[in-house]
């Protein structure tokens, strides 16, 4: 076994503990959801859940692809659960959250890829809770016309699509997924009208020359908000983590993001593509 590199002081957080978090918790668990904070072991839980925030994971917890970072489980999901959407909007009413990110696993197995219990979530949390508003992260659905648009008619704030990697190591990091695929999928999103997000992670092997003709990329498919973190192991069996980015060089792009022009550059260590979502809804929160 290779030593595993020590991690840094900027990643140590608190542990996930409290009252609110204990109410979260609770939520979830009795409307049999899944959230991506736990399958990702992500290190804000303390903050986000304490705060009432949870990302939802719907289509089960089983994904059809097996992305090298992600600590989803691979395999054939189950059957598609018809009554998801309306315990999703329920959870997300009785959490009484203003503001709530939705995401799935991949269903490639499905001719709709699950763009319509996408649409059917959308809808029934808007319907029950309508002033709460929503960044729904999802797949690429193959760049799928009909079933992006599926997604895009239900109309969340904002509709989210990782690109999460550069495209050199595309087909390392997310062996099914395709870099200009994924690009292909943002670009239908912004011709639809979205609001459109994408997000990479840092620390994979990838140059800096290499992440600055990513933010590129995204600019020239009119992406509007850019999340850039730091990638962490979750277990021994992913990828390993081939550098640990300072504090400093994230600072550098995020100014590097806001002259390509981008209306909001979230970019730090322990940034994830969920984290200070509801600022992302908006126009003109970044700088
Ligand atoms: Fe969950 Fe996202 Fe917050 Fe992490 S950053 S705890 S995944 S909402
Ligand atoms: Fe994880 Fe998404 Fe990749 Fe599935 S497609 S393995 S959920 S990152």
């Amino acid at each position: 076994d290779k030593p595993r590199v020590k991690k840094p002081d900027w990643l140590r957080v608190k542990l996930p503990i409290g009252k609110e978090y204990k109410h979260v918790r609770g939520l979830v668990d009795q409307h049999k959801l899944h959230t991506i904070c736990e399958s990702g072991n992500c290190p804000n839980m303390g903050e986000c859940w304490g705060a009432g925030t949870a990302t939802f994971m719907i289509l089960g917890n089983i994904c059809t692809r097996s992305c090298g970072f992600c600590a989803v489980a691979t395999g054939r999901p189950e059957a598609v659960d018809w009554d998801e959407p309306q315990r999703v909007a329920e959870a997300i009413s009785l959490m009484k959250v203003k503001h709530a990110v939705i995401t799935s696993v991949d269903r490639d197995e499905l001719k709709d890829g699950g763009s319509i219990i996408w649409h059917n979530t959308i809808k029934a949390v808007k319907s029950l809770n309508p002033t709460t508003t929503l960044e729904t992260l999802i797949p690429d659905f193959k760049a799928d016309r009909e079933n992006i648009q599926r997604v895009i008619d239900a109309a969340p704030e904002v509709i989210s699509h990782n690109i999460e990697t550069v495209e050199r190591l595309t087909r390392q990091v997310r062996i099914q997924a395709k870099y200009r695929r994924s690009l292909e999928t943002l670009r239908i999103l912004k011709e639809g009208g979205a609001r459109t997000k994408s997000g990479i992670m840092l620390g994979l092997g990838e140059t800096k020359e290499e992440i600055v003709e990513t933010l590129k990329d995204l600019a020239g498919v009119a992406v509007d908000v850019v999340t850039i973190g730091q990638y962490l192991q979750p277990t021994s069996k992913h990828l390993p983590v081939a550098r640990f980015v300072h504090p400093d060089e994230f600072a550098e792009y995020r100014e590097i993001g806001y002259e390509l022009g981008f209306d909001y550059v979230e970019s730090g260590p322990l940034v994830r593509s969920s984290y200070h979502s509801e600022r992302h809804v908006d126009k003109g929160y970044g700088r």
